[in-house]
């Protein structure tokens, strides 16, 4: 089959990888539909996050299943599925608490390389959600976005404690931060401010269902989130960035009471701890754990409540990820598409 391999900072191919086969009982093996390129998968093309060796990429994913091992029950062959990044048993007592992605048996899709024809789910009955059937091709993009970027900004603003007669700040515009709007719009928000200077994101934002735009960013962004809050600060800041000034660009939106949901996958952020201590925030996030709000997410997608697939604007063959890649990199584009 072919798949993407990250050989070197900027260098992704498409070669002939082997073919996934049932390796554990509890397995399931998928063709793809669909996949993409995440913001995460940025950080080690980029070179900050280091690369060992050859390594495939890509761990969002949706398709239909080909093949399961022997102890698989709740899934079938034919079934259209989607699932996280992290294969989950769903059992577990974290997972039952609802935290999947620190289930005591996780998977990492990631090292399995999504970006690809082909791929093999560990604990398919934990971690794969069948839909109602076969999706009509235009809802496959919405369903690949649930199983990443939607889920992630649903969280993040879950974490946030989003709800009616909240304002929420939403530091970060690409995929996730775009679509923590929209699960804050879905969660009831009362208002809901995105932090972007891009247009076409701007733009996004606001159909998603954002009622205030800020260019500003660090300590000026911070001054008119106070600006349009009273003086107070958010209810609630979504933090979909992950770095040191985004996140303190978060905590200090936040009014005291108040709760941040952090989802950028943080790189040497160091958090002061004196500020921390008055600045009365709560502080909640992580590798979101997709798999807890997947069958409510589907749902809405199933009913055409919500359209969270608009964060794709580049669609591509998988044999051309390299240029998916080089786009998002450069901020020509939100997020790729792959076909393969
Ligand atoms: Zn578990």
């Amino acid at each position: 089959m072919r798949g993407a391999v990250l050989h070197a900072p900027g260098v992704v191919r498409v070669e002939d990888r082997a073919d996934p086969a049932i390796i554990e009982p509890t397995d399931a093996v998928i063709r793809l539909s669909a996949t993409c390129v995440c913001g995460s998968d940025l950080w080690s093309y980029r070179g900050i996050q280091e690369v060992d060796g050859p390594s495939p990429m890509g761990h969002e994913y949706v398709g239909v299943v080909e093949e399961v091992g022997d102890e698989v029950t709740t899934v079938r062959p034919g079934q259209f599925v989607i699932g996280s990044f992290f294969a989950s048993d769903n059992t577990c007592e974290i997972c039952r608490a609802g935290y999947q992605t620190s289930c005591v048996q996780r998977q990492g899709i990631g090292a399995l390389g999504a970006q690809a024809q082909r791929l093999r789910v560990p604990l398919a009955d934990g971690t794969l959600v069948a839909t109602p059937d076969v999706p009509p091709d235009d809802l496959v993009p919405s369903l690949l976005a649930a199983s990443d970027v939607f889920g992630t900004g649903w969280f993040g603003a879950v974490a946030a404690e989003v709800g009616p007669g909240k304002t929420v700040a939403v530091v970060g515009d690409g995929a996730v931060g775009l679509l923590a709007v929209l699960a804050a719009k879905q969660l009831g928000a009362d208002r809901i401010v995105a932090m972007s200077r891009h247009e076409p994101r701007q733009e996004l934002a606001l159909e998603y269902g954002a009622t205030d735009i800020v260019t500003e960013r660090g300590d000026e962004g911070v001054a008119k989130i106070k600006e349009l809050t009273g003086g107070l600060g958010g209810h609630s800041v979504i933090e979909a960035v992950g770095t040191q000034e985004s996140m303190m660009q978060a905590i200090r939106s936040t009014r005291p009471g108040g709760h941040v949901g952090y989802v950028g996958v943080s790189h040497d952020v160091a958090l002061p701890g004196d500020e921390l201590f008055f600045s009365h925030v709560h502080l909640h996030g992580g590798p979101a754990p997709v798999r807890r709000f997947l069958p409510e997410l589907v749902d809405l997608i199933w009913n055409r409540t919500v359209d969270p697939g608009k964060v794709f604007d580049l669609t591509l063959p998988l044999d051309d990820a390299a240029e998916g890649y080089r786009a998002m990199d450069e901020r020509r584009a939100i997020k790729t598409l792959l076909q393969p």
